[in-house]
């Protein structure tokens, strides 16, 4: 371990490791996003050379952390190309909604029972939006060349907007749900008594 990381709690190393991964959560490390892999590597668990979306520049920037040598891309976690772009297929896209909730940066655009789009600009290639489709019309296109792939930190300034966005429905169906069951418990009106 190298000197500037030396004497820091798990939690603390944790975000050191965290704050050098590409942030697309795309799992492919074998972990379920980039603070559980993070997380991993911290209680050394798991190997520098997991992630292939980071691929040589992230490995290479985690051995120096962790004054650990190098190792090549594990392959069995994926190629270092960039996977490019999900596009939605408009003609087969029936609008159902279920690859929204799926996309950790928001990048798929659309509401229910309307066709869906990515918006490409934020797309960082994770694939994860691929198995949500029930009638396989996401398909991965080459990125656009003037569309560079998004950055680290907007990756993770849409995950965090993500993250609060499920937070805040989730709490808004609690509370309407709670208010149904206060409302299932109520007298009938008097003239129906
Ligand atoms: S970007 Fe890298 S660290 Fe983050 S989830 Fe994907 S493989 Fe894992
Ligand atoms: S649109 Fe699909 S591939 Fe692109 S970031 Fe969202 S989930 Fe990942
Ligand atoms: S999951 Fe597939 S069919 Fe449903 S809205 Fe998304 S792209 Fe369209």
């Amino acid at each position: 371990m190298s000197t500037a990381v030396r004497g820091l709690t798990e939690a603390a190393l944790a975000e050191r490791i965290d704050a050098l991964l590409p942030q697309t959560q795309c799992t492919r490390c074998g972990y379920g996003g980039c603070r559980p892999y993070a997380e991993a590597i911290a209680r050394d668990e798991a190997a520098i050379n997991r992630c292939p979306p980071g691929g040589e520049p992230v490995i290479a920037a985690l051995a120096a952390l962790l004054a650990q040598p190098a190792r090549p891309l594990d392959p069995s976690c994926g190629s270092e190309l960039d996977p490019g772009v999900a596009w939605i297929d408009p003609e087969a896209c029936t609008g159902c909604a279920r690859c929204l909730p799926v996309c950790p940066v928001d990048a798929i655009v659309g509401a229910q029972r309307l066709m869906h789009t990515v918006y490409a600009a934020q797309c960082t290639g994770c694939e994860l939006c691929i198995a949500s489709c029930p009638v396989d019309c996401i398909l991965m296109q080459p990125r656009p060349a003037a569309l560079p792939a998004p950055s680290a930190a907007d990756n993770r300034r849409r995950y965090h907007q993500h993250l609060a966005r499920l937070q805040r429905r989730a709490e808004a169906q609690a509370q309407l749900l709670a208010e149904r069951k206060l409302a299932a418990h109520r007298p009938p009106p008097l003239a129906e008594q």
